[in-house]
């Protein structure tokens, strides 16, 4: 998916869910960072894709929304295996190449990483 299309619908997915809508765009750029490495896509491929789609929709459905810690940290396994085992693929691939690439992600996923306890939405 093109990164415009892919911006575009994270902002109406997430309208007024800044957090989240954050972390659905670094969740896509990591995936495609992986996709164009592994899958040799310029963009993603239909699987990637799917993965990214997903993903969004979990990260939708987060029960704990704005309050959320990194999903790494969290207690609620709520991939389910298959997409877990994808997910996790693609994360050890780019996460350590997001601090070089996108230098603001990485940090704002570190600090995310402070929240330890997650907070239900208010
Ligand atoms: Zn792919």
């Amino acid at each position: 998916m093109a990164i415009e299309l892919r911006n575009s619908k994270i902002a109406a997915i997430f309208k007024n869910r800044p957090r989240l809508s954050r972390e659905g765009k670094t969740l896509l750029t990591m995936i495609s960072m992986y996709c164009s490495s592994r899958h040799g896509s310029t963009d993603s491929c239909r699987e990637c894709d799917a993965l990214g789609d997903y993903a969004i929709s979990r990260l939708d459905k987060c029960p704990f929304g704005e309050g959320k810690t990194v999903c790494s940290l969290c207690l609620v396994h709520c991939y389910k295996p298959e997409m877990r085992q994808k997910i996790r693929e693609a994360m050890r691939y780019a996460g350590p190449r997001m601090m070089p690439s996108h230098p603001l992600m990485a940090i704002n996923h570190i600090l995310d990483k402070r929240r330890k306890n997650p907070l239900r939405a208010v």
